[in-house]
Parts: structure tokens; C-alpha cells; sequence
């Protein structure tokens, strides 16, 4: 949700309109053919199976072929080897495995992730991921064998995985897509520490990361209910950010501008324009209070990444042995499911996805100078894929990017009048064809590529 000036406005001389009339101008039709493709039906018949497996725990059984985590991964990459059918063959199944073994994995145990690669035309080896985890669990993470249905954790976050293959692979884009269906969250974030891994293997220049855990519940134990919001959790500051680079940007400013921030930034605004009555909840946090997700691995490997969930969880439903006490239903169950609004949550991640593969990469080395002057330069160095770049800026205390001058195809543009100390300063590229990137903050406090590993 924006709290933008509905109107435009002058500053310093200008008259700057307001974001809002602009992104309405902005709406691409693809965009809107995507949101209206996401099937609440498809979805629901993805639950349906993946809860028919009894539990997907970890450590539950791999060889049946009807119950346990093995026969729930090979489900997931059959269903993206038949979506892969339908498109020509765009889709690449991997299966990347590793053996883990740690607190809650007592023994050695084969670990896999289920990945669906649908290579990018002109810039594979930029990425976006979409993720989720396929591995369920009851009251105590240690028990592999008692039915553990997972429907919303996190069931609900892996039918928007497949969803989003489902609908995005009917269309091309410049950048590589990346749909992870992950495991080992539940006994320690592993399915995530492994995607991450293969990710440097590989050598993807991981631009955003949508991890979706919990995001098909509207109801709480409480009697609370919103429908109309789904929260997008991320970093204020990087995991990966030196001492150095924190002192500096203590100094500077930049507590609130991670690249994973203006993700979330760049999603409240998708949801705004592409989603009609449902909202984002930026949440200035990593994640739930001291809870986790597969997004932490990814971000300590230095790739921007946020994640979703409901507005407001059940947890009567959460990690629970499926069971009526004192005439309270406890459990994962399917029956709790908001399919609707998991529809919702879904549209907003495939047209992020398909917003960000779309669109040049952000701008990198992006700097500003004017310390002791009224004006402000901003700079910053060409990416591929950019036709012309935006020069944006807002109070330092505001919470949206609010102001913005086009820059053409410059790689700088002076700010006259407007003092570098009073607003908060960042760019975004725009291809020809008029999809924008998130906007990056300068420095490495906001760099979404880390410095040393940009282009001399
Ligand atoms: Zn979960």
C-alpha cells in the first residue's frame, strides 16, 4: 500500500506527478494477463495431492510411492516435467541432493531439492526465484511418521511455486526463472542452504528471491480475519554487509534500503497496480519474530530475498498433531485453506517474477554526490538491457520512493536544487519497452549485485 501524494505536486520548481497516476499509465497487459491466469482450482487441487502423501517430514519414508517426502518430491518434478510439455520443453528439472545431518537430523540423511529452470533469452544468467518447502512436520520436529498434512506450511507456498510455473512458463522473458521446491526447512533451513549453494555453483546472479511459507490461512485462533493483505517480510540491512560498510553507512543513511527492502518495495507497488483489493505489508523484519524461513540462507549468501506470508496465522493449525481438543481442531489441514487468497498472494509473486525477468537489472554502481552544494548529482553505471534510467528520491523518514526524473538514457543526472542531505536518493532502469526495475539505493548498503563482482 502506498501513502503517496494522490495528486502532483511542486518541489523546488518542479511538478512531479504523482506515482500513482504514473503507474497506472504503466500497467503492462502481459502483467495483467498473468494475474488473471492464476487458478485458485489449480491450486487447490495441488494441496489436495500433496497432503494425500500423509507426511512429507525430512526423515519420512523415500521409497513408497505413496506416502512420505520421496514420493512427494518425485510428484513435484513430474508435475513440472508436464508442465515442461506443454511449452516446448522450457522447463530444466533439477534435482540437486546433498547428505545432511545436524541437531534435528540425528543420522545421515539425503537431502533434495526439486527445481524447475526455465532459462532466460538474452540474460540467463540473471535470476529470480520463486520458492517454497515441500517438507511437513507434527508437534515434534523429530516425528517422521505420524500424518503431518502441511497445507498451509507449507503446502500453500508450494502450490504457488508450481502455480507460477504453471502460468509463467506460456510466456518468454529475458531473464532466467527459477521455481524451488524446497526441503529440510523444517529440521534446519536445509533445502535453502542448498539452493543457495547451487546457486553459487552455478554462478546465477541471483537479482530477487520470493520465498512464500504460510500464505493460504485468513483465519486466527483468535477471530481475527484478513483476507485483503499478505505480509512481505524483509532485511533492513544486508546479512552479507562488512564492518566497514556498516560504519559507513551508520553514518550515511541506508538502515532501511537493502536490496531486499526495495524488493519488497518494488512488490507493494506490483500489488498496487496489478492486484485489485489485496495489499502488501512491508514488514521492517527478516522474517517472523525469532522465527525463520528459506529466505535467510539465500540472503546469507548475499542475494536479495524477502518473504511472504498470511497477514494473520493460525496457530492451532501450525506444527500441531492433527487432533480435537477440548472441541478445538488441531492440525495443517486443508479444510482451513483460503484458496482465493492464496490465489491472491500467487498473483502478486508470478507478476513480480515475471515484472523483474522482464525488465534490465537494476542499476549498479549507483552513487551520489553535492555535499556542501544545493544540487545533487546521481550516477551510476550502464546495465544491459536498459533503454533509459529513473533518478528517484524521498524524505529520509518516508517509507515509499515518492519523487522522480526521468533520466533518459544518461548514466547521470544532476538534481538542482534538492540538498543530499535532506532525502534519500535511488535509480532504476527501464527497458524499451517500459518494465522498470526496482529502484537501488546507492553504495553497498543498496547494491543488489555486490560491488567486486561488477563488470570493470
Ligand atoms: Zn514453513
Amino acid at each position: 500500500m502506498r501513502i503517496a501524494a494522490a495528486a502532483g505536486f511542486a518541489f523546488a520548481g518542479l511538478l512531479i506527478s504523482s506515482p500513482l497516476a504514473a503507474e497506472d499509465a504503466a500497467r503492462h497487459p502481459l502483467l495483467q494477463e498473468i494475474a488473471g491466469a492464476v487458478s485458485p482450482t489449480e491450486m487447490k487441487s495441488t494441496i489436495t495431492r500433496l497432503v494425500g502423501f500423509g507426511t512429507r517430514h525430512t526423515l519420512s519414508d523415500t521409497q513408497s510411492k505413496t506416502r512420505g517426502i520421496g514420493a512427494a518430491r518425485r510428484w513435484a518434478a513430474s508435475r513440472f516435467a508436464e508442465i515442461s510439455r506443454h511449452c516446448n520443453h522450457c522447463l530444466d528439472v533439477e534435482t540437486p541432493e546433498q547428505t545432511v545431518q545436524g541437531e534435528r537430523i540425528p543420522k545421515p540423511a539425503q537431502l533434495v531439492d526439486v527445481l524447475a529452470i526455465q532459462k532466460g533469452q538474452s540474460d540467463p544468467a540473471r535470476v529470480v526465484i520463486i520458492s517454497g518447502h515441500i517438507d511437513s512436520r507434527v508437534t515434534d520436529p523429530m516425528n517422521a511418521t505420524s500424518d503431518a498434512p502441511g497445507a498451509d506450511d507449507d503446502g500453500s507456498g508450494t502450490a504457488a511455486v508450481i502455480e507460477a510455473a504453471r502460468v509463467l512458463s506460456k510466456y518468454k522473458f529475458p531473464a532466467t526463472i527459477v521455481y524451488a521446491v524446497l526441503s529440510g526447512e523444517e529440521q534446519g533451513l536445509y533445502g535453502g542452504k542448498l539452493l543457495a549453494q547451487y546457486a553459487k555453483d552455478h554462478q546465477w546472479q541471483v537479482e530477487a528471491v520470493l520465498n512464500n511459507d504460510i500464505i493460504g490461512n485468513t483465519n486466527g485462533e483468535n477471530g481475527a480475519t484478513d483476507a485483503t493483505h499478505v505480509r512481505v517480510f524483509s532485511e533492513g540491512t544486508k546479512s552479507t554487509e562488512t564492518p566497514d560498510e556498516a560504519s559507513r553507512r551508520r553514518y550515511n543513511g541506508g538502515e532501511v534500503d537493502s536490496p531486499s527492502r526495495n524488493l519488497a518495495r518494488f512488490i507493494s507497488g506490483i500489488a498496487d497496480r496489478y492486484v485489485t483489493g489485496f495489499n502488501v505489508r512491508m514488514v521492517y523484519r527478516t522474517d517472523r519474530f525469532s522465527r525463520g524461513g528459506d529466505q535467510v540462507p539465500m540472503l546469507a549468501a548475499g542475494f536479495p530475498a524477502v518473504r511472504f506470508t498470511e497477514a494473520i496465522e493460525n496457530y492451532t493449525r501450525e506444527h500441531q498433531d492433527v487432533r480435537v481438543q477440548n472441541g478445538i481442531q488441531y492440525g495443517d489441514l486443508p479444510e482451513a485453506i483460503d484458496y482465493p487468497y492464496l490465489a491472491q498472494v500467487t498473483r502478486i509473486n508470478a507478476v513480480t517474477l515475471a515484472a523483474l525477468a522482464m525488465a534490465p537489472t537494476p542499476p549498479q554502481g549507483v552513487k551520489i554526490e553535492g555535499a556542501v552544494t544545493q544540487d545533487t548529482k546521481v550516477s551510476w553505471q550502464a546495465v544491459p538491457g536498459a533503454a533509459a534510467y529513473k533518478v528517484w528520491w524521498r524524505d529520509t523518514t518516508a517509507p515509499f520512493w515518492t519523487n522522480s526524473q526521468p533520466a533518459g538514457d544518461a548514466t547521470s543526472l544532476v538534481l538542482k536544487n534538492t540538498n543530499i542531505d535532506d532525502w534519500f536518493f535511488g535509480v532504476s532502469s527501464v527497458s524499451a519497452d517500459g518494465y522498470e526495475s526496482p529502484v537501488e539505493f546507492p553504495g553497498p548498503a543498496g547494491a543488489f549485485v555486490p560491488m567486486s563482482t561488477l563488470s570493470k
